[in-house]
């Protein structure tokens, strides 16, 4: 039967519209008026969001076999009340009896397997930024080509020939003429319009939260969409709790945060520790930044920061985070012997609020900030408490922590009793929240930025409809 009045689905009950009105809802085949129809409001949509969300974490640790038992019951149950839902879906849709039922039972089903391919996705835009401008380039280009796609790259002006040099190591190769190009030049100049050309069917982009956010709006705007793969920053925590093995968490927490000065995505910019072990971790971290050999040359560990701007902005958000309460407990400073060169003594400041902006922006430079908690729990809201996702670490010998770090810590990776960084070219890498749009590169998953599925159904039987 369908209903006179129909009403929100909400936390499995029938509720009202917040607005208290309704629409009406015709049937295409009589054009008569069968029901009100709640009409909903904002309101009620963040009501439905806000009860999704605290219902997914208890949905998500629900085992698989335990899910699936329910969903194999709820399929039973369509193939079940086949008459009744045929007829809510003629009524709605006007369609023939036989094709409602059709409905009913190809939605029972999904879940069958069909016979889907890879195919290339045509032109990608490869746009890089400039901190590993190799590894960028060959992480976008080798999954790129290998699904037969053409690129054309545009990596960052700060690091100008690495996409050139990478072209003639193509050439030398092999690789057809025209298959893969690199433009040179500023964002705004020849990014953007790469990213508008009718010719580009993917942008694959690493970089900033802002520059990938305005790529995501230019695509939305042209005229014909293309696929866009998101890889962004990260403000990625490394939890010391107060069983980890000290030594090795202040080895990891100071690699993490100073390798390559601090610019990489994955680095460790948040050291989040248990009280009670707070001030011996803080003494074996300084100490292992004292032994921190700032300098370009081959036994050298931590290099200069790609460029004047970004040694002054570096410098300048440390000295705002101090006039805002931060204490500064090392570094942060130029390094004299060193000048004009772009080094950066590595920083490391405490007392700096959650909220403040340093704990919640990337600063891209040789700087980290050591949080004091009191439980794992208020660890663990710590890691989540910013707008990135990407990586994070846990130093524990407990297998429960480790467990639930895992599980409650949102990012797209996690290391136990390591670094916050640890990428290869076998393993997906990516993140959630504002650290990127869902994919993964490289690994196999790359498949997935460079390839689209062609779902192909073919009739074996033509005497069969
Ligand atoms: P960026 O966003 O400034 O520049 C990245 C690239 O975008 C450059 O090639 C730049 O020329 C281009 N660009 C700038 N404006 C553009 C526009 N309007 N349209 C198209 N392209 C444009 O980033 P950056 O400073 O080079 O790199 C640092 C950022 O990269 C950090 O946020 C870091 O976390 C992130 N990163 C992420 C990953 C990852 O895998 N998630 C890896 C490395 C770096």
């Amino acid at each position: 039967m369908y209903p006179r009045e129909i009403l929100h689905w909400i936390n499995d009950a029938e509720v009202a519209a917040s607005s208290a009105q309704t629409f009406d809802k015709r049937c295409p085949i009589d054009d008569r008026v069968v029901a009100q129809v709640a009409r909903g409001t904002a309101e009620d949509v963040r009501c439905a969001t806000a009860i999704a969300a605290s219902a997914a974490d208890a949905w998500g640790r629900v085992p698989p076999p335990r899910r699936g038992e329910i969903l194999g019951r709820a399929a039973a149950l369509l193939r079940l009340k086949e008459r009744e839902l045929g007829d809510i879906v003629r009524t709605e849709t006007g369609k023939p009896w036989k094709n409602a039922v059709a409905e009913v039972g190809s939605s029972a089903d999904l879940g069958l397997f069909v016979r889907t391919e890879r195919a290339p996705v045509g032109v990608c835009a490869a746009i890089m930024p400039f901190n590993s401008p190799l590894a960028g380039i060959a992480w976008k280009v080798f999954p790129a080509l290998l699904c037969g796609n053409a690129v054309v790259a545009k990596s960052h002006e700060l690091t100008p020939y690495t996409a050139v040099a990478f072209g003639k190591l193509l050439q030398e190769a092999g690789l057809p003429r025209g298959v893969y190009s690199a433009v040179r030049g500023l964002g705004p100049e020849v990014g953007a319009p790469l990213v508008e050309d009718p010719h580009v069917n993917l942008v694959s982009f690493t970089g900033s939260v802002a520059t990938g956010k305005l790529i995501q709006k230019t695509v939305s705007s042209r005229p014909v969409l293309a696929k866009v793969c998101l890889e962004l920053g990260g403000k990625n925590p490394l939890v010391v709790c107060d069983d980890a093995d000290l030594a090795l968490a202040a080895e990891h927490a100071v690699a993490s945060a100073f390798i390559d000065a601090g610019q990489r995505c994955a680095a460790g910019s948040r050291i989040i520790v248990f009280d009670r072990v707070y001030d011996a971790f803080r003494d074996a971290m300084l100490a292992r930044t004292a032994a921190v050999k700032v300098g370009s040359n081959p036994d050298d560990d931590c290099g200069p920061v790609i460029s004047r701007q970004s040694f002054d902005r570096v410098i300048s958000a440390i000295d705002a985070a101090v006039k805002r309460g931060a204490r500064l407990l090392t570094g942060g400073h130029a390094i004299d012997a060193l000048a004009p060169g772009y080094y950066i003594q590595p920083a490391i400041l405490e007392h700096v609020a959650p909220d403040d902006e340093l704990s919640q922006t990337e600063l891209f430079g040789p700087v980290t900030c050591l949080y004091r908690v009191a439980s794992f729990d208020e660890a663990l809201a710590l890691a989540n408490s910013t707008p990135f996702g990407l990586t994070g670490a846990i130093h524990t010998a407990n297998s429960h922590r480790i467990e639930q770090f895992i599980t409650r810590y949102r990012a797209g990776l996690v290391s136990i009793n390591g670094p916050t960084y640890g990428a290869g070219p076998h393993m997906p890498f990516g993140g959630v929240k504002n650290s990127g749009n869902g994919f993964r590169e490289p690994g196999t998953e790359a498949l997935d930025v460079y390839c689209e599925w062609k779902t192909v159904v073919v009739n074996h039987d033509p005497a069969k409809v």
